[in-house]
């Protein structure tokens, strides 16, 4: 049982401002994940929680109680890091019986120990390699046993540092899909850490994203992707990475189109998001994910707007297609298998119901239809 809140924590090295007022609470049982680009901060962030760094200002409280001198051991929070480290000359057994031997534990006598361990064992999957050396584990087995010798404490905050970052990307997938698991017998409060944007939006109650010390936007997975605050944050959730376009209102007998990529793209902005952009005047940025364009590569498909082929990049079970419309290009997620040839000619249907509206001064967000259903899409 744990919450937590930090409140305008600032933490310096010199003269760079590794983290700059940050400000959020996290919930009893919540898997609340920090995401941002490698410097955005985030490592700073979980050592000022475990107590490694004090804060130059700002309080945290752990349970309402404020934690800012409090000793790290005396905090009840485990920490995995990414370069985990296992006592090389010590079995699996005995790497994650450790924790238990410190005077700290409740736990006592050889029996509770090993049901201990071994009910963490069962969970990781690895209770067949309890006797077997470091040296004698892939990778990926040595990294479970490094989240095993965390979980066996049972703090009551666990800290996750890119625990997956370096594992193999099938491997990184199969363990994202175990520490879901996991989460839902944990029963405590996670701070886990990445910079991968499907790890944060598979795991996360929450997400927190970072950058340059400072907090973006803090939302569940699917404000994060449908409803992101800042052009900065749209561009991280998403690979191919979503377009973002300059366009311009036009009202055509009532209704209001946009005018991008050179022409007026067939499709009514709605009637809802009209409503949120009457303020800010004609100019606005459009965002549209690579996955919500259709393309025909032959007929005339009522609806679409005409490009050219630029390039085509398989990338492993998906494609990206790149059309150009004039000097600028428009990214669609495709098939692998799609045939094209540059400059062959592409109709490709733009639906205003999936874009998403900034403002073209501060790449703010402004609007998105809330017609569509908000769906978890990524997850395809
Ligand atoms: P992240 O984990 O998001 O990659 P960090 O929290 O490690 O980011 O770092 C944030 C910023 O603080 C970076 O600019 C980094 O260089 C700086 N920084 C972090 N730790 C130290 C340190 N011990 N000494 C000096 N600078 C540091
Ligand atoms: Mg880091």
């Amino acid at each position: 049982m744990a919450d937590l809140k930090l409140e305008n924590i600032t933490k310096r090295f010199k003269k760079v401002i590794a983290i700059e007022n940050l400000n959020f609470e996290v919930k009893n049982n919540e898997f609340f994940v920090l995401f941002g680009p490698a410097g955005a901060g985030k490592t700073t962030t979980l050592n000022i929680i475990a107590g490694i760094y004090t804060p130059d200002t700002g309080r945290f409280y752990m349970n309402g109680k404020l934690m800012n001198l409090v000793e790290p051991a005396e905090r009840n929070v485990a920490m995995v890091f990414e370069n985990y480290a296992l006592y090389p000359h010590m079995t699996v057994y005995e790497n994650m019986s450790s924790p238990l031997r410190s005077p700290m534990t409740h736990i006592t006598g050889e029996e509770n120990i090993r049901r201990e361990v071994t009910r963490v064992a069962e969970m990781l999957g690895i209770a067949q390699l309890l006797e077997r050396r470091p040296s004698e584990l892939s990778n990926g087995q040595r990294q479970r046993v490094a989240l095993g010798r965390a979980l066996v404490r049972k703090p009551e905050v666990y800290l996750m540092d890119e625990p997956i970052a370096h594992l193999d990307a099938k491997l990184r997938h199969m363990m994202r899909a175990e520490l879901k698991e996991m989460q839902a017998k944990l029963n405590a409060t996670t701070i886990y850490v990445t910079h991968d944007y499907l790890e944060a939006l598979s795991l996360a109650d929450r997400i927190a994203v970072l950058n340059k010390g400072q907090i973006v936007q803090v939302g569940t997975p699917d404000e994060i992707y449908y409803r992101p605050a800042t052009e900065f944050v749209a561009e991280c959730f998403g690979d191919p990475a979503i377009n973002i376009h300059e366009g311009e209102l036009v009202n055509q007998n009532g209704d209001i189109y946009v005018r991008m990529l050179g022409q007026v793209i067939p499709s009514k902005v709605p009637g809802n998001v009209v409503q949120k952009l009457k303020a800010v005047g004609r100019n606005i940025h459009v965002g549209i994910r690579p996955n919500d364009i259709q393309f025909y590569l032959d007929g005339p498909v009522a609806g679409t707007i005409t490009g050219k082929v630029y390039s085509f990049e398989p990338l492993g079970a998906k494609g990206v297609l790149n059309v150009s419309f004039g000097n600028e290009l428009l990214r669609i997620k495709a098939p692998v298998n799609t045939q094209v040839t540059p400059d062959q000619p592409i109709q490709v249907l733009i639906n205003m119901e999936n874009a998403i509206f900034f403002d073209c001064e501060k790449r703010h967000f402004l609007a998105r239809s809330e017609q569509l259903g908000e769906d978890s899409a990524w997850l395809n």
